[in-house]
């Protein structure tokens, strides 16, 4: 068994940002005033919220200039931190899409320790920092995150998360299956940054296993043929009706939801151009693109045929594929021994998932000591990458504060 001080799970942004300030990259204030030693609690206690106290020094509320920080980072001790994760730096980003743009602009997907106007620097590149980005730019901005603070040695990726113990020493156990490997850590810090889709969500049908399924859509040409069927009704979905709609696919959208409901989400996200091609889409009555409201899959039959129901009538279909992009949800049976309370946090669209019970000025859980939640895990958070980075210097703060006490 290895191990570490603190383990780090999950390479997403979330992850990240709280490895990098344990590498040693901590935030000055121009006094020269090291900002991870605040004491938070008493932040909280005058009625500021830390998180936001962080993320004004972020990202100032008088944007001047356009993306900057207040932060100056210098480099400190590292502590004996690792992340353990499937996929590699970005988490899931990795997986998105290939042409997938985010929903805001550039500079709310930043982490504060590497700008990304100095990542354009470094790379010759031109990222507009108040536009939207494409995913190869903002996965080689998070790799190149990982190269530049040199946190890649302490990155193990590939590595499946099958269960978490916590002993009675409070030393937490982790096990994970790597190229079907059962290996064994363990640490006294815990932060589970393992971000809101880390259990795919499934239809629950008959036949959801049949090859012309799919639980993932990447690009056109990974789908030969001119039929297709996609199951959801968010924004992936919509990313994949459209993009092989436009490819000259023949479209079967099948959705839960009411019409209005899909008709008020592509109505609030006209400042993206692929809501306003929807826009167009519907409006145009376009024989190629079949939209079923209201209705669902009922099985899936050999011969690739779809039954489902619509207006309370069992119907079937055809189709070469079908892509299923339903969400997902984060994994907390990994921590159902440790009797966690979780906030109920539902929206529209973007916040669909409980949130675990955190101490608002370190992000520790209420009920585990030394378990952290990173990203959207932590209740107190708010949207997109901007919302949650900040939180990762009450995480790192809060668990180099008990390091320093305790030696
Ligand atoms: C299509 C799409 C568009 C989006 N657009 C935006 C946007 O515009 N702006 C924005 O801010 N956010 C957007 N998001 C939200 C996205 O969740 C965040 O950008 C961000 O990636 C969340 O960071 P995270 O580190 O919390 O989680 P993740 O990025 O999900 O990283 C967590 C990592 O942990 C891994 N993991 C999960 N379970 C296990 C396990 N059991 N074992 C090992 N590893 C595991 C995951 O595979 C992943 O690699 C979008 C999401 C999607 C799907």
């Amino acid at each position: 068994m290895s191990h570490h001080e603190v383990i780090i799970l999950g390479a997403g942004p979330a992850g990240l940002g709280v490895a990098a300030s344990l590498e040693g990259w901590h935030p000055y204030d121009n006094n020269g005033k090291n900002l991870l030693n605040i004491n938070t609690k008493n932040l909280s206690d005058n009625g500021v919220r830390p998180i936001a106290h962080f993320r004004e020094l972020h990202h100032p509320k008088d944007n001047t200039p356009y993306g900057s920080n207040k932060f100056n980072f210098k480099k400190n001790k590292r502590v004996d931190w690792i992340i353990l994760s499937d996929d590699a730096p970005g988490g899931l980003w990795n997986n998105v899409p290939e042409n997938q743009l985010t929903l805001g602009p550039a500079n709310w997907m930043e982490l504060s320790q590497y700008p990304i106007k100095q990542y354009n620097y470094d790379n010759k590149t031109d990222i507009n920092l108040k536009e939207i980005i494409n995913k190869k730019n903002l996965l080689s901005y998070y790799q190149k995150f990982s190269e530049k603070l040199k946190l890649n040695d302490y990155i193990h990726s590939n590595h499946k998360i099958i269960s978490i113990q916590k002993k009675q020493n409070g030393e937490f156990i982790i096990y994970s299956k790597f190229r079907n490997l059962k290996k064994e850590f363990s640490c006294r810090y815990l932060v589970f940054a393992l971000g809101p889709k880390s259990i795919k969500r499934q239809l629950g049908v008959t036949g959801e296993n049949f090859d012309y399924i799919n639980n993932s859509y990447t690009k056109p040409e990974d789908f030969p043929g001119k039929n297709i069927t996609i199951i959801g009704g968010g924004r992936s979905s919509d990313w994949a009706a459209q993009e092989l709609f436009d490819s000259g696919k023949k479209i079967t959208y099948i959705m839960r939801q009411k019409e209005k409901n899909h008709l008020r989400l592509i109505r609030e996200s006209q400042f993206l151009d692929y809501y306003k091609r929807w826009h167009e889409i519907i409006s145009n009555k376009e024989k190629n693109m079949t939209i079923l409201y209201e209705s669902k899959v009922i099985r899936f039959s050999k011969n690739n045929q779809i039954t489902y129901e619509n207006n309370f009538k069992n119907q079937t279909t055809k189709s070469d594929h079908v892509i299923i992009e339903i969400g997902g949800l984060p994994n907390y049976d990994l921590l159902k021994n440790l009797n966690l309370e979780f906030h109920k946090k539902y929206d529209n669209y973007r916040f669909q998932l409980l949130q675990m019970k955190v101490h608002q000025h370190s992000f520790e859980s209420i009920n585990v000591s030394n378990l952290y939640a990173g990203g959207y895990l932590a209740q107190g958070t708010g949207l997109s990458v901007i919302g949650f980075h900040a939180g990762s210097f009450l995480i790192s703060g809060d668990i180099i504060k008990k390091i320093h006490k305790n030696n």
